[in-house]
């Protein structure tokens, strides 16, 4: 972390000694180009030092007037140096030549790309074949610009990474509270309760990772649940090395014990909660009255006593009732998080989720100074200042009847839908995301990304090459993080801001008087970004306009030309962020020009207990209030006699009321039907989940009693992450392949005598669908009975001098009878010859073992979340195994697939609608479109 940053007057014209020219004083001019970091989610503020005799960029350092990040990033900041530079990086568009992976292209130009795949989008929209388009996003980096596009486009086209990511933790909360995502206010919390590891690895590592450690200077108690010592947990002051699976329980636990020690929030419960839903459900025979409330929830969890879940969650008894009686004493103040992990991992990790706000509910923490806020009131995302009507369309790839609970598409189930013949794609964009690699069941998606009868023509928009894009028709490049525009916001802390990436050489190049046409005249080669490919695909697709979508990407300032995004960014920065525009005109700027100058913007105003706030009279004409106090607009989500009369665009989220009655004032309350917290779910009840309506524990796939742990059968945890390591795209990261290369396997000593697994020695881990090989590490810092390795290494490239990076490996990849796939790696990293001499004293040559492949697709039936934790045999190598061997059967798993299909319960739901209204889905299409056949 710097402690002194060159101050923003001088970023024009920032000087600075040349540090590599040392013991010779040489200065160096240069300017301070804000942009944001590309590189996780969490949009931390860069500033790159764009050296003004060369012209390139040095060094990306800390932005200190971010308000999020603060001047701070972590290793992969700075790292997005190594991305510009890299090698190996894709610069031109480039076509296949030759059969699909067989690794041939041809340079094309931009031109070609668009003429031929404008066209080819272009006849199936026309052809009416709308469905046949996809675009499937793995990191997003912007907030709503691609809604636009394919709202634009009339399609339900778009497909995410959501359902290997955090479907589940995302039910959890929304069956709460609408908002899908917790925002902890750490800093100021009493208690930091943190399941799984985000000090150091997990959700947005660094402007959390920064305020938990402020609040563990103030005085605040950590707890961190996770079978594994993280770095997180060996700063907690409690850590439970629970069973995978049974965090739920322990937080149920929790949660009696405060209603029994009489440590709970009472009045906030009594104002905030639907507890007279509760209370009619599950207890008719109680008089509606809240002091029956207690009792109630004590005989509803009555089976959840400290001495149970110590049993159940394997720990200590006497800790648990210590961690309640600490939250106990910090009532308001209870910050808690829980995103991958356990909700990721179990089937029903949704409720670890459930559960764990039930804990932030009960000691009355929803949006206190200290608590934990709703990421909706923490994150701003602008109106596009364009934005075309919703589309009518619904896609049953995507979004399939079995599921209509789920938080975001049922990615991983493409290649099995395609497999099955429920449909095909003729157009399928991947952007930033390597599915085959990624995904559980990698060899399904190679089976279907090589057959042109299921995946017509595939485009791959990315910044390097990946195992997917091997598989692409087009390679199309596009920018990191300084090579590049898009806005986006997160729920770092309790306040609003938005963050602004822009093209640095760009912007440097036009305030030294140049002027470019599109971006990729300014980036190295012709690195593109999405958002001008974008409007000018669009012109392709509808040359002529007739299919209404060319005007939604036309100048405003000069009809018929392409918008431009400084047009674009003008509009949406002036009309669509509040309190900008006073800011900029405060130090004589327009907005935009502030927002290029600075790169984010914090919104005016306090964000604490945003339900309470009270709702004008005037925001209340043409409502009804009806029996639960909440005001009703016909015509809304919550209130229609037919869906054709909801019109427009419905609410990303909740139904449409605008206030609930408390007390006799009208509060803007939650975005849930009831428009209270929701202890009692009445969409899981009508939904056919009623076992499921209030918080609960659900026996996990790998629940540890179910282990035959005598024949050798462990839990795998497979997901946790690398502080310094980003999914796929640190393999072309220099500093961070050379800082973390190594992929071993956690394995508990006793587990490791009972196994016969030596230090360091191979062992083979036996999924439902294969088996990998990895090497052992014993360490004490992981539960018996758990082994674990971490979700990002055994990169590979097919070819000995293509797709390179600092951190694949060579392997071939062999169909050995049908369906029986074999990956074989021949080396690791070697040195090589390159214009960067860097690559030359390449000295590691681990690139660790790729482990989804052998996993099947393991959909939660309800919220549709990819259950990552493998029940697998764990043993010695076998004869004639080698590091780094996959094996995979993918007949075996189409049946697996088969068999989690048959847990759902499948839609329509009431009305014959395929999906709750008031949930929030991307992209969301119009009301008309829930609307089962
Ligand atoms: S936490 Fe690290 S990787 Fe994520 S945005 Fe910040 S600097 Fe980049």
């Amino acid at each position: 972390m710097l402690n002194a940053y060159p101050p923003e007057e001088n970023w024009d014209d920032h000087r600075a000694l040349d540090a590599k020219a040392w013991p010779r004083r040489v200065e160096r001019r240069f300017r301070l180009v804000p942009t944001t970091c590309f590189n996780c989610e969490a949009n931390c503020g860069l500033l790159a030092y764009v050296d003004k005799d060369t012209g390139k960029i040095a060094k990306f350092e800390g932005n200190p007037v971010h308000p999020a990040s603060r001047g701070r990033n972590c290793a992969k900041g700075p790292a997005t140096l190594n991305q510009v530079e890299d090698p190996e990086r894709i610069l031109h568009p480039m076509k296949r030549v030759g059969d699909r992976g067989e690794g041939l292209w041809e340079r094309i130009t931009w031109d070609q790309a668009l003429d031929e795949i404008g066209e080819r989008i272009g006849r199936a929209f026309r052809e009416d074949r709308r469905h046949e388009v996809m675009y499937h996003v793995g990191r997003m980096g912007d907030d709503s610009y691609m809604e636009r596009v394919l709202h634009a486009w009339g399609i339900d086209g778009h497909n995410s990474h959501t359902n290997i990511c955090s479907s589940g933790a995302r039910v959890g909360f929304a069956t709460w509270m609408g908002f899908d995502r917790p925002s902890p206010d750490f800093a100021n919390a009493r208690v930091i309760f943190l399941i799984s590891s985000h000090l150091e690895a997990g959700h947005y590592f660094n402007p959390h990772a920064q305020r938990i450690l402020e609040g563990k200077e103030n005085g605040a108690t950590i707890v961190c649940i996770d079978p594994r010592l993280s770095n997180t947990a060996s700063q907690a002051d409690h850590w439970f090395s629970a069973w995978p699976g049974t965090e739920a329980f322990l937080l149920l636990a929790i949660a009696r014990l405060l209603i029994e020690n009489d440590t709970w929030d009472r009045a906030f419960v009594e104002r905030w909660v639907n507890w007279q839903t509760f209370l009619a459900e599950t207890r008719p025979d109680l008089d509606p009255v809240f002091d029956n409330v207690g009792p109630a929830l004590l005989d509803h969890y009555a089976e959840y006593t400290p001495a149970e879940a110590a049993r159940v969650c394997g720990i200590d008894e006497d800790r648990i009732r210590e961690v309640a009686r600490v939250v106990g004493e910090g009532l308001g103040g209870f910050a808690g998080h829980t995103w991958r992990a356990a909700s990721a991992g179990n089937e029903g990790g949704w409720q670890v989720s459930r559960c764990l706000w039930f804990v932030t509910v009960l000691t009355g923490s929803v949006g206190t100074e200290g608590g934990t806020n709703a990421n909706g009131w923490n994150k701003f995302i602008p109106v596009t200042p364009i934005h075309p009507e919703p589309q009518g369309e619904w896609n049953d790839l995507t979004w399939p009847a079995e599921y209509p609970l789920t938080h975001h598409e049922l990615s991983i189930l493409l290649p099995h839908f395609l497999k099955s013949g429920r449909g095909k794609l003729d157009t399928y964009f991947t952007r930033v995301y390597n599915p085959l690699w990624t995904n559980p069941d990698g060899f399904t998606w190679l089976e279907v990304l090589a057959d042109p009868e299921k995946v017509g023509c595939h485009v791959a928009l990315t910044p390097t090459w990946n195992e997917s894009a091997w598989y692409a028709d087009y390679v199309l490049p596009m920018g990191v993080a300084s090579e590049r525009h898009d806005v986006g916001s997160f729920e770092t802390h309790n306040g609003m801001w938005i963050g602004f990436r822009q093209p640095v050489l760009r912007r440097h190049g036009e305030l030294e008087g140049g002027s470019f046409d599109r971006t990729h005249a300014a980036n190295p080669g012709e690195v593109w970004e999405e958002q001008e490919f974008w409007i000018d695909l669009s012109w392709r697709i509808d040359p002529d306009g007739s299919l209404g979508i060319r005007r939604q990407f036309e100048s405003r300032e000069n009809p018929g030309t392409p918008l431009t995004l400084d047009e674009y960014y003008t509009m949406l920065f002036e009309g669509s962020v509040p309190g900008l525009p006073e800011a900029a005109e405060a130090e004589g700027l327009t907005p935009l020009e502030y927002m290029r100058r600075k790169g984010a913007f914090a919104l005016p105003g306090d964000q604490y207990r945003v339900y309470e706030r009270d709702v004008a009279d005037a925001d209340l004409v043409g409502t009804e209030k009806d029996a639960q106090g909440v005001y009703r607009r016909p015509g809304t989500a919550g209130s229609y006699d037919s869906l054709d009369e909801i019109k427009g665009h419905m609410p990303f989220i909740g139904d449409g009321s605008p206030a609930v009655d408390i007390a006799g004032e009208a509060k803007f309350g939650f975005p849930t039907p009831s428009k209270k917290l929701e202890l009692f779910s009445e969409t899981m009840r009508d939904w056919g989940w009623p076992e499921y309506t209030t918080p609960t524990f659900i026996r996990s796939h790998v629940h540890w009693e179910d282990l035959d742990i005598a024949a050798g059968e462990r839990i795998l945890v497979p997901t946790f992450r690398i502080p310094t390591l980003i999914h796929t795209r640190s393999a072309n990261s220099e500093w961070l392949n050379e800082i973390s290369h190594r992929h071993p396997l956690w394995v508990h000593p006793s587990d490791a005598e009972e196994l016969g697994i030596e230090e360091n020695g191979l062992v083979r881990i036996t999924t439902r669908i294969g088996h990998f090989v990895i090497a052992a590490w014993r360490t004490e810092g992981i539960r018996p009975g758990v082994v674990a390795a971490s979700h990002h290494m055994g990169r590979w490239r097919l070819d000995e001098d293509k797709a390179r990076s600092w951190g694949a490996g060579k392997a071939s990849v062999e169909r050995e009878s049908d369906g029986r796939w074999r990956l074989r790696r021949e080396h690791g990293n070697q040195p090589y010859d390159s214009d960067e001499p860097d690559t030359g004293r390449i000295w590691w040559s681990d690139t660790g073992v790729h482990q989804n492949l052998t996993f099947p697709v393991q959909p939660d039936p309800v919220s549709g979340m990819h259950c990552w934790l493998q029940r697998v045999t764990v043993g010695p190598a076998q004869l004639g195994d080698a590091y780094g061997d996959v094996v995979v059967d993918t007949e075996a798993s189409h049946a697996v697939f088969e068999e989690w299909l048959a847990k759902t319960r499948p839609g329509p739901g009431p009305d014959g609608l395929r999906r709750p209204l008031w949930f929030a889905r991307p992209v969301k299409p119009k009301a008309t479109a829930y609307q089962a056949d």
